[in-house]
């Protein structure tokens, strides 16, 4: 098993910076960066396969079908779930120009219960 991956931006390779920058001389290129597989995070992560963000969204926009037909979605997904509503004492402060007033009102605080996860 290798311990790194070249990014699959396939324009990585045409970025002008340093850190592309191989060879001697008169035979300088630029060259696709190598990706350091040697942390867990990065092995598990999407940045295993590109070197940075640009890279990575220069191949999504490049190839957003293909990456959308991987699975397809034709119809939207829907997640069971109940809505509390609660209502509490709250304040807010009024400028009067002068001085900051504390003034009370009652808020609604909502939350979202999945009935899922629950
Ligand atoms: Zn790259």
């Amino acid at each position: 098993m290798s311990d790194y991956n070249w990014c699959h931006n396939p324009d990585c390779h045409t970025i002008e910076t340093q850190s592309r920058v191989r060879g001697t001389g008169d035979n300088k290129v630029l060259r696709t960066r190598k990706i350091a597989l040697n942390s867990e995070w990065i092995r598990n992560s999407i940045y295993a396969y590109f070197c940075n963000q640009n890279c990575l969204h220069s191949f999504l926009n490049k190839f957003a079908r293909e990456v959308a037909n991987i699975r397809a979605v034709r119809q939207p997904s829907e997640t069971p779930i109940k809505v509390e509503k609660e209502k509490y004492e709250s304040y807010r402060y009024d400028w009067n120009g002068n001085e900051n007033t504390r003034v009370p009102y009652q808020a609604t605080r909502t939350t979202i219960i999945n009935k899922n996860s629950s």
